[in-house]
C-alpha cells in the first residue's frame, strides 16, 4: 500500500494559508460557549477567509444547541440534529469519538462499497450498515475511508495490492473504471453585475448584501445615481452561479434606505462579501 499523499487532499500552500485564519478564530471562540453568545456579524467578520460562510452560522446555531444542551451530545441521533452536521459527520463523530455502531458513508467510501457491492444500483447506505464492524466501528470506517483515499481511488484503482480485492464484486467482473457512474456536471449559469463604489467625505456607501445574508456590499446601480468610470472587472462562483462583475464609481443624489455610509476601516471588521472585497482591490488597483 502505498504512504498516502496528503498534498492530494488539501494544497499545501492552501492549507498554510488558512491555518493563521483559524488559529485567530479558536483564539477569539475558544469554545462552543464562547461562540454561543457571540454577534453574528461578529462570527462572521472572524470567519474571513476560512471558506463557507454557511458554515460559520451552522457552528454558530450548533454552539448554541450545546449550550442547551449543557454539552455535546454523546448520542447519533442528537448529533445529527446540530446544525451543520449530516449524516456523514454525524456517523463519524458518534463512531470515532463515541464508539457506536453507526456507518460514515464519505465521497471515498462511497466508491469503495459500489466497487466491492459491484454495482451502483445499491443503496450505498443499507450496504455500508451491513459491512459495519459493530465492534470497532470507528476504525472499520476510518479504514474504509483511508482504503478509499490510498488505493480504492478514482482512476487506476490500486487493486493489485488491495487487502480487499477477493471480496471485491467490481475486480472480479472488471468493472471497477465504470464504478461509480461518472456525475453530469451542471453548468454554471452566468451573471452579469454592476457594483459601485460610492465615496463621500472619505466614507463608502454599502448596502446588505443581496446575495450572501449577513454580508454588506458595494451597490448595484440604483434610483438617483449617476455612474462614472469603470475601476475593473471581475469574475466571481458562486455554487451555479458565475457572477461577471464590472466595478463603476458613481455618484449618489440619494441612497437607498437600507444603505449605510461607513468608514474605510471597517472594512477590515464588518463581513464584508467577498465580491466587493475584489471590487475593493480592483479599486485600489485602479
Ligand atoms: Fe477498489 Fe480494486 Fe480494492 Fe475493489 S479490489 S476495493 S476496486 S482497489
Amino acid at each position: 500500500i502505498r504512504p498516502r499523499d496528503w498534498s492530494s487532499d488539501v494544497c499545501s500552500s492552501d492549507l498554510a494559508a488558512v491555518i493563521p485564519y483559524y488559529e485567530r478564530f479558536l483564539k477569539k471562540f475558544p469554545n462552543f460557549r464562547a461562540l454561543a453568545v457571540a454577534a453574528e456579524e461578529d462570527v462572521l467578520a472572524h470567519w474571513a477567509g476560512l471558506g463557507y460562510y454557511s458554515r460559520a452560522r451552522n457552528l454558530q446555531k450548533a454552539s448554541r444547541q450545546m449550550a442547551e444542551l449543557g454539552a455535546f451530545p454523546r448520542e447519533h441521533a442528537a448529533i445529527r440534529e446540530l446544525a451543520g452536521v449530516g449524516d456523514y459527520t454525524a456517523g463519524a463523530v458518534a463512531s470515532i469519538a463515541f464508539g457506536l455502531a453507526h456507518p460514515a458513508v464519505d465521497g471515498n467510501v462511497r466508491r469503495v462499497v459500489m466497487r466491492l457491492a459491484g454495482s451502483a444500483q445499491i443503496s450505498v447506505e443499507d450496504e455500508a450498515e451491513a459491512l459495519l464492524d459493530r465492534k470497532r466501528p470507528g476504525e472499520w470506517n476510518q479504514a474504509l475511508m483511508e482504503l478509499g483515499a490510498v488505493v480504492c481511488v478514482p482512476r487506476d484503482p490500486g487493486c493489485e495490492a488491495c487487502p480487499v480485492a477477493k471480496w471485491c464484486a467490481a475486480r472480479a467482473q472488471g468493472l471497477q473504471a465504470e464504478l461509480p457512474p461518472a456525475k453530469v456536471k451542471s453548468r454554471l449559469i452566468r451573471k452579469d453585475r454592476t457594483l459601485v463604489v460610492v465615496r463621500k467625505s472619505g466614507k463608502i456607501l454599502l448596502v446588505p448584501s443581496p446575495r450572501v445574508t449577513g454580508f454588506w456590499d458595494f451597490p448595484e446601480p440604483f434610483e438617483g445615481l449617476r455612474l462614472g468610470a469603470q475601476l475593473g472587472t471581475f469574475r466571481h462562483a458562486i455554487t451555479v452561479s458565475q457572477y461577471v462583475f464590472e466595478v463603476r464609481e458613481g455618484f449618489a443624489r440619494r441612497v437607498p434606505d437600507r444603505a449605510r455610509w461607513w468608514d474605510e476601516k471597517d472594512l477590515e471588521r464588518i463581513p464584508f462579501s467577498t465580491a466587493s472585497k475584489k471590487a475593493w482591490a480592483c479599486l485600489k488597483q485602479s
